[in-house]
């Protein structure tokens, strides 16, 4: 049975009730753009209707059409009134009461969120803020933000496409040699020694395995705050008495191995779940792979976490201490 679309449209029947002291306190100096990715449509002779989804349908009144159409996010209100006067001389109420109505209802939003000095290449990642009620500003730090990607032969395609889609999210440089994040990916449980840098740099660092079948993210590691890899091998040697001698042949065989048994929509998967993880720590946001680590596979939607305590044994918990 198909659900009327009255019931779950959602009608914004009292727009143009003007309200002064509403309409005054908004400001004016903004730029009005429809609501993103919605189209204008007719609905009947009265309504007009944006998006589908489930849509706002508003009243529709003589140039109402014509106003809408201007609202590009590049106009700022002066300019549209300035426009309205000589063209659209049949919408009698006040420009600027009409777009804060609009604003209020969803239809129209301020395009100077989007926008503006170092901000550059985040056009997309704003609009997704500004429409979930986050403040865009909060994308300030990526242009900046540094990230260096580390793979082997068997991990080149996931870091690929973990450098894509950071380009897309607007970090600065997927490339650094002096990072704020070293992302290591490598095809089976990598050497230790490529630990050993970050940890002594003190450079925040994300281990990412392709392990078999399934990929394991994290535990993503500042060092001196949060657990280590080191903790990580000392809590498996704590119910794995060989883990220490199987240690130091890791990242030595990857020649000879058979390559992982990982299918395309795994990788992005997994690829999707680092890039997260990467935003998350370039944004300032807390990071699900702080103390923890993330598993994806082996379906595409498959996802595992545990918990990564620091170890009693640990040097990087006596750093912590000190
Ligand atoms: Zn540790």
């Amino acid at each position: 049975m198909t659900k009327p679309l009255e019931s779950s449209t959602q009608l914004v029947d009292d727009l143009f009730v003007i309200d002064a002291s509403k309409s005054n306190a908004d400001g004016m100096s903004f730029r009005p753009a429809l609501r993103p990715g919605a189209p204008l449509l007719r609905r009947d002779a009265t309504h007009l209707q944006v998006g589908t989804s489930p849509g706002i349908v508003i009243p529709d009144r003589p140039g109402l059409v014509d106003l809408l159409r201007l609202l590009d996010g590049a106009r700022d209100v002066d300019r549209l009134v300035t426009i309205v006067r000589t063209t659209i001389p049949e919408l009698t109420i006040p420009v600027a009461d009409v777009l804060a109505e609009l604003r209020a209802a969803g239809v129209v939003f301020d395009a100077t969120r989007w926008s503006g000095a170092g901000r550059r290449g985040l056009d997309a990642e704003a609009r997704h803020a500004d429409f979930g009620g986050d403040d865009p500003d909060q994308l300030r730090r990526r242009p900046p933000y540094a990230v260096a990607v580390h793979s082997d032969a068997g991990s080149s395609r996931l870091a690929t496409i973990v450098q894509s889609v950071l380009a897309d999210a607007g970090i600065g440089n997927v490339d650094a040699h002096d990072p704020d994040l070293l992302v290591i990916v490598s095809c089976g449980e990598p050497s230790r020694a490529v630990f050993e840098q970050p940890v002594r740099l003190g450079l925040d660092h994300l281990p990412v395995v392709i392990d078999e079948d399934r990929v394991r993210i994290g535990p993503l590691v500042r060092p001196g705050l949060t657990p280590c890899v080191s903790c990580h091998d000392l809590h498996r040697a704590d119910w794995d008495r060989a883990w220490p001698a199987l240690l130091h042949q890791l990242g030595r065989h990857t020649v000879t191995m058979t390559p992982p048994a990982i299918d395309a929509a795994t990788t992005h998967a997994a690829a999707l779940e680092v890039t997260v993880e990467v935003l998350a720590h370039a944004d300032g946001r807390p990071n699900r792979t702080l103390g923890r680590c993330l598993v994806v596979g082996p379906a595409h939607d498959d996802r595992t976490t545990w918990p990564l305590a620091f170890h009693h044994a640990c040097t990087c918990d006596l750093l912590r201490a000190a």
